[in-house]
C-alpha cells in the first residue's frame, strides 16, 4: 500500500475535506422512533472493524439482526462515529451515488475519513468479491478517484489506492 499522490489536489477534494470535518455521526436505524436511512442494507456491520466489541473487519455482527443493529440505541461510539457515504447527507449527492449504490446492492461500502497523514480520503471496502470489478463498481471507483484519494480494500489482507 502506498500513494505520491497529492491528496490536496482537485476542487473535488477541497468539497471533501470540508463535508468530513463537519459530519456528524451516522449508522443504520432501525428503531421505531427513528428513521431508517439503509433500507435493508447492514453491509458495513460486517465490513468495518468494531474494537468495542471485539469484532473484526469482514465478519458479521453478533447485534446484526439481518435488518438492523438489535442493540441500536446501545451501540459502540464505533458504530455512532461511522460515516456512511450513502447515507450521510451531501456524500451521496457528492458522489453521484444512485439508488442502485446502496452498499448492499452495490457490494461496495464507502466511508469518507480524514487522514491525519493524507487528509481526506475515501476507502471504498468491498462487501461482495467481485463488486469493485463489475461495469457499476467499477464505473463508481474511477469516477471517485479522479477527483478524491481512493483507498480500495478488497479483504483483510488486500488494500490500495486508485489511480484513474
Ligand atoms: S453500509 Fe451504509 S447504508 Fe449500509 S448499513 Fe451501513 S450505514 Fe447503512
Ligand atoms: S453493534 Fe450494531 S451498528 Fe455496530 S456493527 Fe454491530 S450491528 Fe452494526
Amino acid at each position: 500500500m502506498g500513494s505520491s499522490r497529492n491528496p490536496t489536489d482537485g476542487i473535488g477534494t477541497s468539497t471533501l475535506l470540508r463535508m468530513t470535518l463537519n459530519q456528524q455521526a451516522h449508522c443504520h436505524a432501525p428503531g421505531p422512533d427513528v428513521e431508517n436511512l439503509c433500507g435493508g442494507c447492514t453491509e458495513c456491520c460486517t465490513t468495518q472493524a468494531v474494537v468495542e466489541i471485539g469484532k473484526p473487519r469482514f465478519t458479521k455482527c453478533a447485534y446484526d439482526d439481518g435488518k438492523g443493529c438489535s442493540h441500536y440505541e446501545s451501540r459502540p461510539e464505533g458504530c455512532r462515529q461511522y460515516t456512511c457515504a450513502f447515507i450521510a447527507p451531501g456524500y451521496r449527492d457528492l458522489f453521484h451515488m444512485r439508488s442502485e449504490d446502496r452498499p448492499d446492492k452495490l457490494g461496495l461500502v464507502l466511508y469518507p475519513v480524514l487522514d491525519k497523514k493524507l487528509g481526506p480520503m475515501v476507502i471504498i471496502t468491498v462487501s461482495r468479491p467481485g463488486a469493485d470489478e463489475a461495469y457499476w463498481g467499477q464505473k463508481l471507483i474511477n469516477r471517485l478517484a479522479k477527483k478524491h484519494l481512493v483507498l480500495l480494500v478488497k479483504d483483510e489482507k488486500t488494500s490500495r489506492f486508485v489511480r484513474p
